[in-house]
């Protein structure tokens, strides 16, 4: 998955006490320059000899375990990595142009092509649209392009050795090492990302191990280099995780004059007989339910989007991302570009601004959860309740209106 993006929100709170806690970090201020890597190794063959037996008891053999360790050292880029964490964030209408850009669209008509049929069986076994598992694909590597070039074991060992986000990449770590022996990829091409997401459409080794799948029977699951393999894995990923075959992950819609916006959630017959419309033109789905999602307040485009749109998020728990999949994916298979205009000249609000709403709207009861500047669905539903109280249109968006709203409370 993009835990690359996931990780960003943990950054800001963790690289403090990376800095302060980390052995590697520390060992590193503290010495002259010759010594630096053998002080830097130390707590690393320390790390890794306390990890034998834990792999150990989950099934690793020793022998997967002495090759793959074999001369490894920490890679510093990857701790580097972790503290690396931008004030900017970017409105969503320039993420989305550049998700969906001219270049990628061409990309990704030409291997929607060349992937045709293995798209039908795929849609066939797992009941999951190919725009989604395109989508993904596209937004992930760019259909393959950089699937990253950094050692999993090196990077997840670097990580945590350093104790990164407790033991979660620890387990990582012994999950990629069991990869590792069940010959599923060979030592010197296991490569990925520099927080461990591996292959053409990025599976931590733990997803790999609950969602990988050996499409075309040659007794490899082959993230890396084989494309069924890794579009079925997608799939599968996305199946497992409650995709509901039939149901459209949403769609962009027009509102009606006078609309109440009170309305959150529905079935597509009542949207329908709001005068909520497709904006494309084309019928409501007969059956399910949708929610009303404004990404940049009522102002913007608007959508309805139902639980596979969710579901798309447990690829990456982030709105951008979800609707930068699925409209990558719908624009590859002919749709039009957005029928709203974004504000455009609204600024949005930067990190601090909506950690700062959040800790405003938790001050007066709200529930946000962990204030972190991300705005999440706890985080709309919170907004839209203070927008309601205050005589604000609730359109949940979490913008400066909202914000100064919360200031002279
Ligand atoms: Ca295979």
């Amino acid at each position: 998955m993009s835990v690359i993006l996931r990780l960003f929100g943990l950054i800001a709170v963790l690289a403090v006490c990376i800095d302060c806690a980390s052995p590697i970090a520390t060992a590193y201020a503290a010495s002259p320059q010759k010594a630096e890597s053998a002080t830097r190794a130390q707590p690393f063959r320390a790390f890794v000899d306390r990890l034998w037996p834990i792999a150990q008891a989950r099934g690793v053999s020793r022998e997967t375990f002495s090759s793959a360790f074999a001369g490894l050292t920490p890679d510093q880029d990857v701790i580097d990595l972790t503290k690396k964490q931008s004030e900017f964030v970017k409105p969503i209408w320039e993420y989305l142009a550049s998700a969906v850009s001219a270049n990628r669209l061409e990309r990704g008509s030409k291997l929607a092509n060349v992937n045709s049929n293995t798209l039908d069986v795929i849609e066939q076994r797992f009941g999951v649209d190919r725009e989604v598992v395109l989508g993904v694909w596209g937004m992930e590597t760019n259909f393959g392009g950089f699937t990253g070039g950094k050692d999993i074991i090196r990077s997840l060992a670097t990580l945590a050795s350093v104790g990164y986000r407790g033991t979660y990449f620890r387990d990582e770590l012994i999950s990629a090492l069991l990869i590792l022996q069940q010959h599923h990829v060979v030592r010197a091409d296991f490569k990925g990302s520099w927080a461990g997401a591996m292959g053409q459409t990025q599976f931590m080794p733990s997803s790999f191990q609950k969602f990988a799948v050996d499409f075309d029977g040659d007794g490899k699951k082959d993230i890396w280099t084989n494309v069924p393999d890794a579009l079925a894995s997608t799939a599968n990923y996305l199946k497992q995780n409650g995709w509901q075959a039939g149901l459209p992950w949403g769609f962009e819609v027009t509102m009606p004059r006078g609309f109440d916006y009170h309305m959150h959630h529905a079935s597509f017959d009542d949207w329908s007989r709001q005068g909520v419309r497709a904006a494309d033109g084309h019928a409501m789905p007969r059956s399910g339910e949708a929610n009303l999602f404004f990404p940049a307040g009522a102002d913007g485009p608007a959508f309805l989007v139902t639980n596979n749109y969710d579901v798309i998020k447990r690829y990456n728990n982030s709105d951008a991302y979800a609707l930068g999949v699925a409209m990558l994916g719908d624009r590859i298979y002919g749709a039009s570009q957005l029928y709203g205009t974004w504000p455009v000249e609204d600024p949005i609000l930067g990190l601090q601004q909506r950690i700062e709403l959040q800790q405003a709207l938790t001050s007066l009861g709200y529930d946000v959860g962990e204030p972190n500047g991300r705005i999440g669905s706890r985080t709309r539903g919170a907004i839209r309740d203070f927008q309601d109280k205050r005589g604000l249109r609730p359109d949940g968006y979490a913008g400066r209106r909202v914000l100064e709203a919360l200031r002279v409370r």
